[in-house]
């Protein structure tokens, strides 16, 4: 699709970011340039209504999933839902608990945002160790939500993250 190969080269990449022998992959370029933000939006929201029509609920992760997901669900018309890093969302919240590379971090999700059964997408910007993604899809069987797919922008497939996932990813750039 054209409209993704303009995002492809507006791409930026961060040698030795946020560590040394990372390269970070930086959106925001795109996110400067209304039109070719906008045809990524548009690409993602038609995917999604072609493979997911019955879609209730887009699922964003913190933070870069904040970027994308609440422009898909008002083209969706469907809800918006964020899932947070921990200690962010006040009430009760489901919770789940996973590895990084050190240490260990957790993400959760209000528990009066979601309903048993919903079908959800869940959103990212990027895909790496799949790590996020997981969690994030533990927290949606913990709701008893029902995941139809996961999407990112961006897989990094040389580091196989969509074998974490027990559920389809959609992925537009590698
Ligand atoms: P994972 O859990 O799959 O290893 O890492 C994915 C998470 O880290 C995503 O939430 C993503 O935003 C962030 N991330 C990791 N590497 C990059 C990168 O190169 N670029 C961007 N934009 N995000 C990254």
């Amino acid at each position: 699709d054209p409209r993704i190969k303009e995002v492809k080269d507006l791409i930026e990449f961060c040698p030795d970011f946020p560590k040394p022998g990372i390269v970070f992959q930086n959106l925001f370029p795109v996110l400067r340039n209304p039109k070719v933000f906008q045809g990524l939006i548009d690409v993602l929201v038609e995917d999604i209504k072609s493979k997911h029509p019955d879609v209730d609920v887009i699922i964003g992760l913190d933070s870069r999933g904040f970027l994308f997901g609440p422009l898909i669900a008002l083209a969706l018309n469907v809800a918006f839902v964020p899932v947070r890093k921990k200690g962010k969302l006040p009430g009760e919240t489901h919770k789940v608990e996973y590895s990084l590379e050190y240490g260990k971090d957790s993400c959760e999700i209000q528990k009066n945002s979601i309903q048993p059964g919903q079908k959800v997408i869940i959103i990212d910007d990027l895909l790496a160790t799949g790590g996020t993604m997981k969690a994030a899809c533990d927290l949606m069987e913990a709701a008893e939500a029902k995941i139809l797919s996961c999407m990112v922008v961006i897989e990094l497939k040389f580091l196989d993250g969509a074998k974490k996932l027990k559920y389809p990813l959609l992925s537009y750039i590698s």
